[in-house]
């Protein structure tokens, strides 16, 4: 149908203004990551909560935690030293909706003060179906969601999350998966069908996941994702920390290919998400993060900022 079309249309115009999704747009547009979110509501496996969560970040950094105000005034700071700055995402340090208070403070803010900068964050998808209105309000642009497993009996699931915080008590094991994973799939279809661009995340744990993940893309799919990254576990070796509670190692290039190539997915698109950290700040590729602390733009007033 002809909506069909123009809806796609409208999906290929957003990703083709994305230096995340497309590489045309990788030298044009610049992106800011904003660590407002330190707090989160799950525990992954492979999390180590000393650094970034790994949902879409390189572990082995810490962010400069921020307040929703500092953030607003980072953007404003950044956006008036780095012209091509075209996208404001919340990326942790922990899950963004764990802190909802403090996301959606800094994007009403935000949508006053930078109007013309595109809002993103990224989720566990706990409690994604209660923020989708809150989203629609500050004109919220993608989502990106990591989905490790949709295997339904949540026992795949067990192995990766020991537990979820839900109703005011941690749900272990199979049990918490299970609400995870109703809550994943049922914030990605309203996500979808409110037309915010949905990416999904996952991260193939050898010899957990690696089975499901064609399960995950095929799933994604059918829920109109448009974008699907595998992304390796990054075990021990790499940054001499421990990650993965259960010792996994890490996947291999061979692996992840692998995986890719099981999942049927278009390496032209999802090369490029290169898991910035908390606070990246630039052309993608590129982190300025370290040049931007709020010793920089803290103490400035808003006039001199706007
Ligand atoms: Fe860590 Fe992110 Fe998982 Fe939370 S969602 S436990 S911050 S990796
Ligand atoms: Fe883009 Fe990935 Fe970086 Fe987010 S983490 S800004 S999607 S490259």
């Amino acid at each position: 149908s002809s909506t069909q079309e123009s809806l796609e249309q409208e999906v290929m115009d957003k990703i083709n203004n994305h230096p995340c999704y497309s590489e045309g747009a990788h030298q044009h547009y610049a992106r800011i990551h904003v660590a407002v979110a330190p707090a989160c509501n799950i525990q992954c496996n492979y999390c180590n909560r000393k650094f970034d969560c790994s949902n879409e970040s390189r572990p082995g950094v810490t962010s400069n935690k921020l307040s929703p105000e500092d953030a607003v005034k980072k953007v404003l700071y950044v956006g008036g030293d780095i012209q091509q700055l075209s996208v404001v995402g919340i990326a942790g340090p922990g899950d963004a909706l764990a802190n909802p208070k403090k996301t959606f403070d800094t994007f009403r803010m935000l949508h006053e003060k930078a109007p013309d900068q595109k809002l993103c964050l990224s989720t566990n998808g706990l409690k994604l179906p209660d923020y989708v209105d809150e989203m629609i309000k500050y004109n919220v642009d993608h989502v990106t969601v990591t989905i490790n497993s949709v295997d339904e009996t949540g026992e795949i699931g067990a192995k990766i999350y020991p537990w979820v915080h839900w109703n005011h008590k941690k749900v272990f094991g199979a049990e918490g998966a299970k609400i995870l994973l109703e809550q994943q799939l049922k914030g990605i279809k309203m996500l979808v069908e409110n037309g915010i661009l949905v990416k999904a995340n996952s991260v193939l744990i050898p010899g957990v996941n690696d089975q499901e993940l064609p399960n995950v893309a095929k799933k994604l799919k059918e829920l109109g994702v448009f974008l699907h990254n595998i992304m390796p576990l990054l075990s021990k070796e790499e940054y001499g920390t421990y990650y993965g509670l259960n010792g996994q190692r890490s996947a291999t290039d061979q692996e992840v290919m692998a995986a890719q190539e099981a999942c049927g997915m278009d390496m032209k698109l999802m090369s490029h998400c290169r898991q910035c950290r908390a606070d990246a700040v630039g052309l993608i590729g590129e982190d300025r993060g370290e040049e931007f602390t709020p010793d920089v733009f803290q103490d400035m007033t808003w006039e001199a900022l706007e």
